[in-house]
């Protein structure tokens, strides 16, 4: 098998792993137990929050864990929302991932209400929920309170260029008094392409409007400081840098509000509730340190790959249209349209010869919609039904490259000779 689909999950680093081990099977505790074989592994799970935190130059008081990066970004879109309930207008992209998207999407379904707490005394929960809220915090005091909602929200989708790049214009017009929130993402998972987050960070700040960051994709592949970037939430996911799935964190800067999306225990300083996974969190720190160690070298190692796979297939076969800046874009990507040839063809041919790639998102590869991302780059072209991406890592080989490219032009030989005859 040649694994060219590395934006959709990686496979568990060997150290990961062995960090994790322990806790599955000998050290299987609760952190929030009183006594040591549970208590104990609450410095574990400190210890990881400091690797995630170096990931991205947090502190790891900052650092949420969450149980992926979908709940992060809800969690983040949430807690801004919560923090201003008269503002009912969230900016964001056309081209952000369905965990940005189908949430805005709901919100603007819903239909508003007023839900202030009548009559009933909550019970006394133990050891104090909310009593602990992270200085400076919203808290939960939005939940206590009750949420006053004054009619739906709205939601500005902000249009990408023919190469998938966001005109700061249009986001300075977008903001008016009424936007709480802004998400908008770091990388496409797609086309890999970049946005200028600093920039957009600094005129969140200047106007007074909190800033969501999707930073899944550049996690482990660019370099990430929030001491940089004034973004207020920051989301990650650990199985796109080689951690298991099903565990996530959320940045969120200290003096930014928050209130918990998830409402449980005291866990995640009452951030989070749910027992923490000590196994997934201590594969994600393991994973983050790693990540750290080589982002220097990550680059130089991917770059040059990727290249020849993109210049092999562009340079060798016909009708083939790069989709994406050539240059503002992750190393590891390449995101092609094959004109005339419908992606699902083209990956079950691939699919045939052991190579694994994808046209989008894995979270909406059983769905026969076309690509949302290609749709808005080139809505003119039939470009969003005929293209497949290829997301590289630093494991992959220039032998893998070169069968890859093979194995590419080989199926689309065969499909043109398919469609010709038709
Ligand atoms: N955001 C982006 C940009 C992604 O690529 C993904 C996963 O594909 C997610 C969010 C969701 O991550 P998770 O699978 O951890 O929910």
């Amino acid at each position: 098998m040649i694994y060219l689909d590395h934006n959709a999950t990686t496979p568990i680093l060997p150290e990961a792993l062995e960090a994790m081990m322990p806790y599955l099977t000998t050290e299987w505790g609760n952190p929030s137990s009183a006594y040591k074989f549970g208590a104990k592994l609450k410095a574990v799970v400190e210890t990881a929050r400091g690797q995630v935190a170096e990931l991205i130059g947090a502190h790891p008081m900052d650092v949420i864990f969450t149980s992926c990066a979908t709940e992060s970004n809800n969690a983040a879109i949430a807690a801004a929302l919560k923090a201003n309930p008269t503002k009912r207008h969230i900016v964001t992209s056309q081209v952000e991932h369905s965990s940005v998207l189908n949430y805005c999407m709901a919100l603007e379904k819903e239909t508003g209400s007023t839900t202030p707490a009548q009559g009933a005394t909550p019970p006394q929960l133990r050891r104090g929920a909310f009593k602990n809220s992270p200085p400076d915090s919203g808290g939960a005091g939005a939940l206590a309170t009750g949420v006053v909602t004054a009619g739906p929200y709205r939601v500005t989708y902000l249009p990408v260029d023919r190469e998938g790049l966001l005109n700061l214009a249009d986001l300075e017009a977008a903001i008016t008094d009424e936007t709480a929130v802004v998400s908008l993402m770091w990388a496409n998972n797609e086309t890999g392409v970049l946005f200028p987050v600093e920039r957009i960070a600094e005129i969140c700040r200047s106007r007074g409007v909190l800033y969501h960051c999707d930073a899944v994709q550049a996690a482990g592949k660019v370099e990430i400081d929030v001491r940089k970037i004034p973004a207020d939430y920051l989301s990650l996911t650990g199985h796109k840098f080689h951690a298991p799935k099903g565990i996530g964190a959320l940045y969120v800067r200290r003096k930014s509000p928050f209130s918990p999306l998830v409402y449980g225990g005291h866990q995640e300083r009452n951030r989070r509730g749910g027992t923490e996974s000590v196994p997934l969190i201590v594969g994600m720190g393991k994973a983050a340190q790693l990540a750290r160690k080589h982002l220097p070298d990550y680059e130089k190692k991917v770059r040059p790959l990727r290249d020849e796979l993109e210049e092999g297939i562009l340079g060798s076969i016909p009708n083939t249209e790069l989709n994406g800046h050539k240059t503002l874009r992750l190393a590891n990507t390449t995101n092609i349209t094959f004109h005339g040839i419908e992606s699902e063809a083209l990956l079950i041919l691939l699919d045939k010869e052991g190579i694994c790639a994808s046209s989008g998102s894995a979270c909406l590869a059983d769905s026969a919609e076309p690509s949302h991302v290609i749709k808005a780059m080139k809505p003119d072209t039939g470009a969003s039904r005929q293209m497949v991406r290829f997301s590289i890592d630093a494991a992959t080989t220039r032998e893998q490259i070169n069968l890859a490219v093979t194995a590419v032009r080989r199926s689309a030989e065969v499909l043109t000779q398919v469609v010709s005859r038709s």
